[in-house]
């Protein structure tokens, strides 16, 4: 025991003396915020260097679908690897870019009497397809002569990514504000975030509020806009916020009014997270660009691809080549990720996973309802394959934790002693994981998550 103490505690000192973590503050390493060594992973649990098994409550910030080390997928990788491993895609065509455009294509939302999403472009990663996204719609205007269409619309509390043109259609203060400077103007409109409502309002009552005031932002700034960018169902980053679908029916129709292309941000919620396997399906919707990445490759590679329709395909048809979408990335449809991308959609496919997650979130809502009951608890959330705990002072919803108490950080310390990856957002605690979890994972999902808010928030056992 003490050996294994040893080595973990000198493996976080080589970790600590080269890397600099993502998305942490270095200086709270390795006292406040413990550093986890992980030497592999198997379903949904990870196994640490210590010899002890985590469960990866967070599916690994939200990429990973069927478990860790799933073979099929690795199979699928080696496999590839040994064939081609990447090739330049300008000008030359390989099967697993190909193949995986047409599967995507054939399994994307659809909506009667719209023509369908019908062309892919691939990037890396889920900020690079937001980027994608953005280029082209206002680039659409442009090669139509149209040079005033300049402006993005988001909504407020959004999350699209960290490079400089996704940040600046993102609403979360703590990412944004030191980059504001560097930062495209965007309008943001108010979030139909179901988790404040006014006394007395529903759910699907504040979807039209927040459509409503979506209305007058587009009259507003009529033949401004090139393109609305959202994440459909539930803004993940910002907190597990969720809103009712009818608010997708409205935006939809108002983009349709106003001539505004509209970009699905599935990167986080598609490939089945929130119980459909797009989320925009639950509204009867279909984007004009649709963005996915984390769970597109199951999560064992980086990934993006954007949808897009032929309408807007068409835009670029040119014979100048400045009316070309002349966007690259050096790895663009790499064939190893691809492969595991198929290999992915595949799973959905051989094991059910859909019908098998509607029993899953099911599961889930019966142990959550009960740490709903605790204390301090003021909100149970859920959507699919997502929940949300929101924790408060008193347990209503006006007041919150003093932020410096760091209350999430707690809850993540207590969780990660007792065997549970969470990562709390703020003091929001949430469950995201792979869709392979079994009953006994959640039984200790639910009893450690229990213990943990009770510890963060200073309840007796
Ligand atoms: C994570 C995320 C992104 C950014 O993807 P990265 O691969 O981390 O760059 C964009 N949009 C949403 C909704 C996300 O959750």
């Amino acid at each position: 025991m003490l050996a294994e103490r040893d080595d973990a505690a000198a493996w976080r000192a080589r970790d600590l003396a080269v890397l600099w973590h993502p998305c942490t503050q270095m200086r709270e390493h390795p006292d406040t915020l413990p550093l986890l060594p992980v030497e592999r992973g198997e379903g949904a649990w990870l196994i640490g260097r210590d010899g002890r098994r985590y469960l990866d409550a967070i599916s690994s910030w939200w990429t990973n679908i069927h478990g860790h080390a799933e073979p099929r997928i690795a199979e699928a990788i080696a496999r590839q690897a040994r064939t081609l491993e990447h090739v330049i895609l300008a000008g030359v065509s390989h099967a697993p870019a190909v193949e995986l455009a047409e599967r995507l294509l054939a399994i994307a939302p659809r909506e009667p009497g719209r023509a369908p999403l019908a062309k892919v472009f691939y990037a890396d990663n889920g900020s690079a397809g937001v980027e994608v996204a953005l280029k082209m719609a206002f680039h659409w205007f442009r090669n139509r002569g149209i040079d005033g269409r300049t402006k993005f619309v988001a909504l407020a509390n959004g999350y699209h990514g960290e490079t400089l043109g996704a940040l600046a259609v993102g609403d979360i203060p703590l990412y944004r504000r030191v980059y504001a400077p560097l930062l495209a103007e965007a309008l943001f409109a108010p979030s139909p975030d179901a988790y404040p409502c006014a006394a007395g309002e529903t759910p699907a009552q504040r979807a039209d509020r927040a459509a409503d005031a979506l209305a007058a932002l587009l009259q507003a700034h009529a033949g401004e806009v090139c393109a609305l960018i959202l994440e459909p169902l539930v803004q993940c980053a910002g907190g597990m916020r969720m809103h009712h679908p009818q608010y997708l029916r409205r935006v939809r129709e108002l983009c349709d009014r106003h001539g505004v292309f509209l970009i699905a941000d599935e990167i986080a919620v598609g490939f089945g997270r929130t119980g459909t396997l797009f989320a925009c399906e639950q509204a009867g919707i279909q984007p004009d660009l649709m963005c996915v990445s984390k769970g597109l490759t199951g999560g064992a590679l980086p990934l993006a691809a954007v949808l897009a329709t032929q309408a807007l395909y068409d835009g670029f048809l040119d014979d100048s080549r400045e009316r070309a979408f002349l966007h690259s990335h050096s790895y663009t449809g790499n064939p190893l990720a691809c492969a595991a991308a198929l290999a992915s959609l595949a799973i959905f496919e051989q094991d059910e996973v859909l019908a098998r997650n509607r029993v899953t979130a099911q599961g889930m809502a019966e142990r959550a309802r009960a740490i709903g009951a605790q204390p301090h608890v003021a909100d149970v959330r859920q959507t699919g394959m997502i929940v949300a705990f929101e924790l408060t002072r008193d347990g209503d919803k006006a007041t919150p934790f003093d932020p410096a108490r760091r209350t999430g950080l707690r809850a993540y310390r207590a969780a990660l002693e007792r065997g549970v990856l969470l990562r709390p957002l703020g003091d929001v605690l949430y469950w995201m994981p792979p869709y392979c979890v079994d009953e006994a994972a959640l039984d200790h999902l639910a009893e450690v998550t229990a213990a943990a808010i009770r510890i963060a928030t200073g309840d007796p056992a």
